[in-house]
C-alpha cells in the first residue's frame, strides 16, 4: 500500500491512466487504421453497400429483446446504466442491433430491397480483458436487409473474406446452420435427449444453457463441455426441408466462388437473432472459438419483426479490428506509411518567419505535403526534423536570401543544396519532384 503512494508521488502521471480494457490507437497505428477503413469503402463501393452511423448509445432494452436476454453479451457484458434523465441506456455491444432499429425507424421498408448498410465503430463489452479481447473494441459489419435469397449469405462470407483477402489474410470460413423456429426446438430437444445424463458434468454456464438455450452449449470454450458432445448428431442433419435446401444453396455458391470453407457444427453464435446460416472467419485451422476469430454473421430473418418492423429476413456479418490488425502484424502484411511530406519549410529569423508564413500556404495550394517548425530556431535542428519526417527537400530562408530575393533548396537525400529564385519556388518543385502537383 505504502509503496503504492510513493509511486504516485513520484509519477503523479500514474493517477490517469486508460480505464481496464480500452485502448489508445497511436499515430504510428494509424496507417493500419486508415487502410482498413480505405479496403472498407472500395468494397462497399464494388458491392453497392452504403454507409450508416448508428449512435454508441441506444435504449438498453433494445439489446435486451435482440441480442438476447440470456446471452453473456447481455446479461454478462452489457455497459448499461440509469442515465440523469432516469433512462436505461446501454453502450452498442454489437452494431446489428441499431441497423435494424434504424431501418424500422427510417422506413428503410420503402426502399428498393435489400437495403445494403455497412459500419465501422467502437462496441463495448464489459469482459475480461486479455489478448484480442477488449471492452472497447472497433468493429466493422455489412448488413442485407429485405431478402431471403441464400446468394445474399454466400455473398455476405464473400464480402468478410474478400475485405480480409485484401488486408493480406487468407482466411478459413467456418460456416453452419443452425436451422429456424420450425426446426431448431427439435435440435434443442435432441441436444437436451444427449446430454441428459452427463448434465452434472457441465460447465455451470452450460448447466443454465441446459435449461433455457441448449444450442448455445455447442459454443462453450470449456473442454469438459466440448468433450460430451463428441457425438452430437450435426444440426445441418436435423434441418427442416427449406432450411436444408436453403443451406445446399449457399454451399453451391460459396464452391462457385472457390470459396474454401469448413462444415463446423460448433458454430452456433453467441446471440439469439440468428437464423439459418452462421458463419465465422477464422485466420487458420487451429483457431479455435469465437475469442479467436476475425469476424462471424449470419442469418437473422426475425430480428427486423421482433424490432417491431414487418417480417424481412435480413443478413449480415461483423469483423474486429483490433484483431485483424494483430494478425496483419504478425504478417508483415505491408501497409502504406503515415505520408511523407514533399518540402520541410525551415527559417532563420524572425522576418524569415514572418515571410515563410505565407509561402506554405501557397505550397499547400499548390498541391505540395509540407512541414515545419516554426517555433524552432537555428537551422540543425530544424534539419533534424526535416530527416525524421522522411522530407523529399527542404526550403531555407534566412535573412540573405529575403534581401537577395531568393531560397535555398536542399535535397534531403544527397545533401545538395541550391539557391533558387523566391518567386520560382513552385516550378522548381514541381520539376525536381517530377510532377505537377495539381
Ligand atoms: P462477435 O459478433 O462477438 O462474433 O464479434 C465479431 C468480431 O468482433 C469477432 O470475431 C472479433 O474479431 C471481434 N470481437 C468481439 N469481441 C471482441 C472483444 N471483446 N475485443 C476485441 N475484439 C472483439
Amino acid at each position: 500500500m505504502l509503496k503504492k503512494k510513493v509511486s504516485l508521488i513520484k509519477n503523479p502521471a500514474r493517477k490517469y491512466q486508460l480505464v481496464k480494457g480500452m485502448n489508445d490507437i497511436l499515430p504510428d497505428d494509424q496507417r493500419y487504421w486508415f487502410f482498413i477503413y480505405d479496403v472498407l469503402r472500395e468494397i462497399a463501393q464494388e458491392f453497392g453497400y452504403q454507409r450508416i452511423d448508428c449512435p454508441v448509445v441506444e435504449n438498453t432494452n433494445l439489446f435486451t429483446r435482440s441480442v438476447g436476454e440470456e446471452t453473456d453479451i447481455v446479461s454478462k457484458e452489457m455497459y448499461s446504466f440509469i442515465d440523469r434523465g432516469g433512462e436505461d441506456i446501454a453502450l452498442r455491444p454489437e452494431g446489428t442491433a441499431g441497423v435494424v432499429r434504424a431501418y424500422n425507424e427510417h422506413g428503410m421498408v420503402n426502399l428498393p430491397q435489400p437495403v445494403k448498410l455497412y459500419y465501422v465503430g467502437p462496441m463495448y463489452r464489459y469482459d475480461k480483458p486479455q489478448a484480442g479481447r477488449f471492452r472497447q473494441f472497433y468493429q466493422f459489419g455489412f448488413e442485407a436487409i429485405g431478402e431471403l435469397e441464400p446468394v445474399l449469405d454466400a455473398q455476405q462470407i464473400l464480402i468478410a473474406y474478400k475485405i480480409l483477402q485484401r488486408l493480406g489474410i487468407n482466411a478459413l470460413v467456418q460456416i453452419n446452420s443452425i436451422g429456424c423456429s420450425e426446426c431448431r426446438p427439435a435440435y434443442q430437444n435432441l441436444i437436451v435427449d444427449f446430454l441428459k445424463n452427463n448434465k452434472n458434468q457441465l460447465c455451470d454456464d452450460c448447466k443454465k444453457r441446459f435449461q433455457k438455450n441448449p444450442l448455445r452449449i455447442l459454443d462453450c470454450k470449456e473442454k469438459k463441455c466440448q468433450e460430451l458432445l463428441v457425438n452430437l448428431p450435426q444440426t445441418v442433419d436435423n434441418l427442416c426441408e427449406n432450411c436444408r435446401s436453403h443451406f445446399v444453396r449457399v454451399l453451391e455458391y460459396l464452391d462457385e466462388l472457390e470459396i474454401p470453407y469448413n462444415l463446423n457444427s460448433r458454430i452456433v453464435r453467441g446471440l439469439d437473432y440468428y437464423t439459418r446460416t452462421t458463419f465465422e472467419l477464422w485466420e487458420n485451422e487451429e483457431e479455435k472459438g469465437r475469442q479467436n476469430a476475425l469476424g462471424g454473421g449470419g442469418r437473422y430473418d426475425n430480428l427486423v419483426e421482433i424490432l417491431g418492423g414487418r417480417p424481412t429476413p435480413a443478413v449480415g456479418f461483423a469483423g474486429g479490428i483490433e484483431r485483424i490488425i494483430s494478425i496483419m502484424k504478425d504478417k508483415d502484411v505491408s501497409v502504406p506509411k503515415n505520408p511523407e511530406p514533399d518540402v520541410f519549410v525551415a527559417q532563420l529569423g524572425n522576418e524569415a518567419r514572418k515571410k515563410i508564413l505565407k509561402l506554405m500556404e501557397q505550397l499547400k495550394k499548390a498541391g505540395f505535403t509540407i512541414a515545419e517548425s516554426l517555433a524552432k530556431n537555428g537551422i540543425k535542428p530544424q534539419l533534424e526534423l526535416a530527416n525524421k519526417l522522411g522530407a523529399r527537400f527542404s526550403l531555407i530562408l534566412g535573412q540573405k536570401e529575403i534581401i537577395d530575393g531568393t531560397i535555398l533548396i536542399r535535397d534531403m537525400k544527397g545533401g545538395i543544396q541550391e539557391i533558387i529564385n523566391y518567386e520560382k519556388i513552385i516550378q522548381e518543385l514541381e520539376k525536381r519532384l517530377g510532377k505537377s502537383q495539381k
